[in-house]
């Protein structure tokens, strides 16, 4: 291919793309298809010996998923793509893939709520064991360890709280247990972070996010090595019986050639929200993996080549209606789940139910904030009249 060897930019700009196969038209088409014809049994049986590569039904993907897919493992360093209709449907995809009956997981405390819903409901009912662990463990993760240890999931940084985890010290344990690694990499994108790098057997995104990028389409892609892509594949398009949907997946596509400059831009507007609240008195700390006293800074310094927009904020303790009346009044900062969009938003985050591990200490209140596209000088003019609306002037 011709991006082997290329640098990230050049292999989010061009991969999967092959213009003159499409006559010289530069994305490649949409390709809707629930039935797929075959010349001949031959062809037919042929085909089906490589099912899950070859395209044979709508359900398991057409060429525009291919596309995307190609683009994708290119950029990640990864073997193989499994591209689903959600980020979530990704991340029961991955741990359906390979956890039995009988199994045990070890499951980073801040994983995204929906996450530890998967594992407290249906793996819990289908005789899966999970245990939850502090993500700033590291190698200690050890003393977790049980015989029937399948799967160490991690998400870093975290949701809500924004921990980044020492990889390579719970990867050590892991492979030296005979334990997969999983990780949530939707923060930190392929850009930022390669899974397959630090010996991560399966990445997995809510492309929904940075990804697609216009908060107009959900879509869950999951990374792995060759060997693991048929039970995963199985999952998502054999059992569960989904695939991405080929506009969806062109949508992707046309969202990973700007994700670069994106995420760039991005990274550059949170830097300076956060430590322009870092330096306000209402603000008791400031939850960013790229800024000293976040938990894990230094293994974000350390494993990660950049930081994105969402962060959180905790807020001095003060009465909760003043943090509603600020939040209430934003005119730039929308009110909605989800990030990753061009445009800012701000949520209360809810911390007293998502952790078991480790008690959330924090007494104030804590909002997150994604930093979209807007310029910066107007988004700080929004946050310093919400600050005013959360002193009571
Ligand atoms: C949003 C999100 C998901 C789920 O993605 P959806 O496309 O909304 O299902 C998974 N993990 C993280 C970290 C997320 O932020």
């Amino acid at each position: 291919m011709a991006e082997q060897g290329k640098k990230d930019r050049t292999i989010a700009t061009h991969a999967g793309s092959h213009p003159h196969d499409n006559q010289g038209v530069v994305n490649p088409p949409i390709y809707r298809a629930s039935t797929v014809l075959f010349r001949s049994v031959q062809d037919l049986r042929e085909r089906y010996k490589s099912k899950y590569d070859a395209i044979t039904y709508g359900r398991d993907g057409t060429q525009t998923y291919r596309a995307l897919a190609e683009a994708f493992t290119a950029l990640e360093g990864c073997d193989k793509a499994v591209i689903v209709p959600s980020g979530l449907a990704a991340v029961t995809t991955a741990l359906l893939g390979v956890l039995n009956p009988g199994d045990h997981l070890l499951m980073v405390d801040t994983a995204y709520e929906p996450t530890r819903g998967v594992c407290d409901g249906f793996l819990a009912k289908i005789g899966i064991e999970t245990t939850y662990y502090d993500p700033m463990i590291g190698a200690g993760i050890a003393t977790l360890m049980r015989p029937n240890t399948k799967v160490i999931y991690l998400e870093s940084p975290g949701s809500l709280t924004f921990e980044t985890q020492d990889v390579p010290a719970i990867v050590g344990v892991a492979k030296a247990r005979g334990c997969l690694t999983m990780i949530d990499n939707t923060w930190a994108t392929p850009l930022f972070f390669k899974p397959p790098r630090f010996g991560i057997d399966i990445g997995i995104y809510a492309a929904t996010k940075y990804i697609c990028g216009h908060s107009d389409i959900m879509m869950g892609i999951v990374t792995c090595r060759a060997e693991l892509h048929h039970p995963l594949a199985k999952m998502a398009h054999g059992t569960l019986g989904h695939a991405a949907a080929p506009d969806e997946c062109y949508q992707a596509l046309r969202g990973l050639r700007t994700l670069h400059a994106r995420l760039t831009q991005h990274q550059e507007t949170a830097l300076t929200l956060a430590r322009w609240l870092g330096q306000r008195p209402e603000v008791e700390q400031v939850l960013h993996p790229a800024l000293p006293g976040t938990p894990g800074h230094e293994f974000w310094k350390r494993d990660v080549d950049g930081s994105s927009g969402l962060f959180g904020v905790v807020l001095k303790p003060c009465a909760p209606d003043r943090v509603d009346a600020m939040l209430n009044g934003m005119r730039l900062f929308g009110m909605g789940f989800s990030w990753g969009g061009y445009e800012s938003l701000m949520v209360p985050a809810g911390l007293t139910t998502s952790r078991s591990a480790k008690p959330w200490p924090a007494v104030g209140r804590t909002v997150r904030i994604h930093a979209g596209l807007e310029d910066p000088e107007d988004l700080i003019a929004d946050l310093e009249d919400g600050l005013a609306r959360l002193r009571g002037n």
